[in-house]
């Protein structure tokens, strides 16, 4: 029988605080329930932010809360070739546009149609504004001129056309550790237009994530529920592409003392700094609510 396998696939754009430790280890610790594979994933696409400082410290700070896992580790800069093919697919079956847009260009044309309409613009589950839409209609010879002119230019999903194509109603399954599974039907159509493939670099989060799945043959992801909602969008580019779908467990968020989700941007706390606190990785797994264990060495 082939093992489960799961992932952990931090981006090195910072260190790693109490909510990362949490996501890798509860990985790990389900895997070692489901005696299954752990593997990590390097997801380094955005070269901008990216540094291999932060990647060593990753390694580090794994290893120092005693998690094992699978090597080589896939780095998702080596594999920008994938994500083309995939997007090369994606195109074959129609469905996504080139966009010309920069962000002015759209915050100006949002503030022009709600200023017509009077009414707050509609935002996607991220909060950030809805695209309005405008290099969607653009005609394919106006688009192929452009893009052959070297014009920097984003791809991005046509929702309505996808909705006829494959209308669904498309599904996961969730999993936790008492063993429960349930049904969730997706609302990718929620998201508008997004980007699949980004002006600065030659994919996405949505469009990589899937694909490393897929190609690493993940059967059950395990992230925080802020991750929840872009599982719409995972599950349409697995229908898309014909990938299988894992099962998935969103987790709770480890909060800061004043109710707010942990983030790099926000200077939560480090894993080192707690290091260097003398708190020990035992007491983390205890914090985190689960309990030291060893977890499987491959
Ligand atoms: N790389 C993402 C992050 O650091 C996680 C992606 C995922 O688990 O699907 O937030």
């Amino acid at each position: 029988m082939t093992k489960p396998v799961f992932r952990f696939a931090p981006s090195p754009n910072g260190r790693l605080h109490l909510g990362h430790a949490y996501s890798a280890l509860l990985n790990a610790d389900f895997a070692r329930l489901h005696q299954g594979r752990f593997l990590l994933r390097i997801e380094d696409i955005d070269i901008t932010r990216c540094r291999p400082e932060f990647e060593t410290a990753i390694y580090d700070d794994l290893a120092w809360l005693g998690l094992h896992w699978e090597a080589p580790v896939r780095r998702q800069s080596e594999h920008f070739g994938d994500y083309h093919a995939a997007f090369l697919r994606l195109k074959g079956r129609g469905g996504v546009y080139p966009c010309f847009c920069t962000r002015r260009d759209i915050a100006e044309t949002i503030a022009c149609r709600a200023a017509e309409s009077g009414q707050d613009w509609s935002r996607d589950p991220d909060g950030a504004p809805l695209y309005p839409g405008t290099c969607r209609d653009m005609p394919t010879d106006e688009a192929d001129r452009r893009i052959a002119a070297g014009e920097p230019h984003a791809w991005r999903l046509d929702m309505a056309a996808l909705e006829k194509l494959v209308p669904g109603p498309h599904r996961f399954q969730t999993f936790d550790r008492e063993g429960r599974v349930d049904i969730v039907t997706v609302q990718p159509w929620r998201w508008s237009d997004a980007v699949i493939v980004r002006k600065e670099t030659p994919t996405s989060y949505h469009l990589s994530v899937i694909v490393d799945d897929a190609l690493q043959g993940v059967t059950h992801v395990v992230r925080g529920q802020d991750l929840e909602a872009a599982t719409d969008l995972h599950v349409l580019l697995q229908v898309l592409l014909d990938l299988p779908t894992p099962l998935y467990h969103h987790h709770g968020l480890v909060l800061d003392p004043t109710g707010d989700k942990l983030a790099k941007s926000r200077q939560s706390q480090s894993l080192a700094e707690l290091r260097a606190e003398g708190v020990t990785p035992q007491a983390i797994w205890r914090r985190l609510g689960l309990d030291p264990q060893p977890t499987p060495s491959t």
